[in-house]
């Protein structure tokens, strides 16, 4: 009997790495929302409607027809990895500049309908490992299984820093911190599905846990 499974969690908590491990053990489909937010905010800045902190709200919410986004599977790297109006996005997703934007961009309450939508039909035959900040409580309320993953601000930024560097970016760790903090600001405080726990959501606090321990709770929590 395939689940739902609902991954929250602040900024940079190893959500995805979880998720990821959990899919592919399970034989389960992956989705990464963040990658979707993401996409969008690079589509805004290719478009010149995010351009030193002026952000045209009105020209993302009217040109939103024209994007679409799709994960395809890449048996390389073992998960799929997300398109924007059919070009592989995932490295470009990634920047700290897209990181800086993008929660201002999940803000905006038809984003949010939008990519909502999609990802209730993406999850809607279950068997499904969905991360984001909503999923639990917005997405998929009635998920059979939530976790909320929690981390020290300075684990997070530090995981990430070294995420950034491996990749070749050249990054402070000072502004990944603030970048970190401020997008756990925005994301908890915006009006349009706050990131909360929902209150049937099963907290992991992964600041001391190795990955394997991490994924040995979670395999747990599943087959419970
Ligand atoms: O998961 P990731 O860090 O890639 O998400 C990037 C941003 O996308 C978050 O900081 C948040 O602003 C937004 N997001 C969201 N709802 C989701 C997933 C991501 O608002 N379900």
């Amino acid at each position: 009997q395939k689940i739902t499974i609902a991954i929250d969690g602040f900024s940079s908590t190893g959500k995805s790495t979880v998720a990821k491990q959990l899919a592919k053990h399970l034989g389960y489909v992956y989705v990464d929302t963040g990658a979707m937010y993401r996409a969008v905010t690079l589509f805004t800045m290719q478009n010149g409607w995010i351009d030193n902190n002026q952000f045209d709200v009105v020209a993302l919410v009217s040109h939103l027809d024209a994007i679409t986004i799709n994960f395809q599977f890449n048996p390389k790297l073992g998960f799929a990895e997300v398109y924007l109006n059919g070009n592989n996005v995932e490295h470009q997703i990634r920047t700290l500049e897209v990181s800086s934007f993008v929660s201002k961009v999940a803000a905006i309450p038809e984003v949010r309908y939008q990519l909502v939508k999609q990802q209730q039909q993406m999850g809607k035959d279950k068997g499904v490992v969905m991360d984001g900040r909503d999923i639990g409580t917005v997405v998929f309320p009635y998920a059979e299984l939530k976790i909320f993953m929690t981390a020290s601000a300075d684990k997070r930024a530090k995981r990430r820093f070294d995420e950034l560097v491996s990749r070749g970016d050249e990054v402070d760790y000072e502004d990944v911190l603030r970048n970190v903090q401020e997008r756990d600001y925005i994301d908890s405080h915006r009006e349009d599905s706050p990131l909360v726990k929902a209150d049937d959501a099963i907290e992991i606090d992964n600041s001391d846990l190795t990955l394997k321990d991490q994924f040995d709770k979670v395999l747990d929590l599943v087959t419970k």
